[in-house]
């Protein structure tokens, strides 16, 4: 498929952790360097499409930030983010995908003064990710995970929620919390991570489109982080690295 072009500049290609971006740097052509706001960011080609890569770094803020360097210092005309994140719905499993419909803030709440989740001043709670985005995102995992098993399990592609917060989520009681409050109000995520709705506000605020694709490291419950490492190391890396090639052969 051919990705409907609505924007002029790079595609920004974030992630969180060096794993993550490891695989990228490697295939990425032309690599030019520049450090600003303490972060690095690398412009050159992958397949030949202008890319920028960079590391969101852990959180909320330092994502925003990531972000608005990246649009405002370095003209990209799109934001996709390849990380990992808590499985949290019922059949997402770690080694499964999650690519992200929308995008909310679990541990917003300026209520009683605005509703819930509601980030104020803007009326929007889901943030919906770039419908083209999200067909290509969908369209690279299928080609770029081909052949692929993670523990015995061929990878399964979901489409859904995803809800940041700034904690890493690591027991079944918290987990237990946050989605009950989510589904409460009428929201059901698939994952949990600390960056994805962060960029997507502020991709709303520069109108720019946004997704993000997140590969299954735990299932945020009381090993979340025994999991977490060793599945960073010799997993992550590849899926992002394989989705990504897909998704740039598409663009
Ligand atoms: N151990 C890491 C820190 C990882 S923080 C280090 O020392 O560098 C977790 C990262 O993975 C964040 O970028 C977050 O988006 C994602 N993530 C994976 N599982 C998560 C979970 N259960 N809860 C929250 N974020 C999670």
């Amino acid at each position: 498929m051919s990705l409907q072009v609505h924007a002029s500049g790079p595609l920004a290609i974030l992630s969180a952790l060096a794993e993550e971006q490891a695989g990228l740097l490697e295939q990425l052509q032309g690599a030019e360097r520049t450090l600003h706001a303490g972060r690095e960011f690398w412009q050159g080609q992958l397949d030949g499409l202008p890319v920028v890569l960079a590391l969101s770094r852990i959180g909320k803020v330092a994502a925003a930030t990531t972000a608005v360097a990246l649009i405002e210092r370095f003209g990209v005309g799109q934001i996709v983010f390849t990380g990992v994140a808590g499985g949290v719905g019922a059949d997402v499993q770690v080694g499964d995908v999650v690519v992200g419909t929308g995008y909310v803030q679990h541990d917003l709440d300026a209520s009683p003064l605005f509703p819930r989740y509601q980030i104020p001043l803007t009326g929007q709670t889901v943030l919906v990710a770039d419908g083209s985005l999200v067909q290509a995102l969908l369209a690279a995992c299928d080609a770029g995970l081909h052949g692929l098993q993670h523990a015995g399990r061929v990878p399964v592609v979901h489409q859904g929620l995803i809800a940041s917060g700034d904690r890493f989520v690591n027991g079944a009681e918290e987990t237990r919390r946050i989605v009950q409050a989510l589904r409460s109000h009428g929201h059901a995520p698939m994952a949990v991570e600390m960056e994805g709705a962060a960029v997507a506000q502020v991709c709303l605020d520069y109108g720019l489109p946004f997704a993000a694709v997140r590969t299954i490291s735990d299932r945020a419950d009381d090993t979340a982080h025994v999991d977490f490492p060793v599945f960073v190391r010799d997993v992550a890396r590849v899926f992002a690295q394989r989705i990504m090639a897909a998704l740039v052969r598409t663009l």
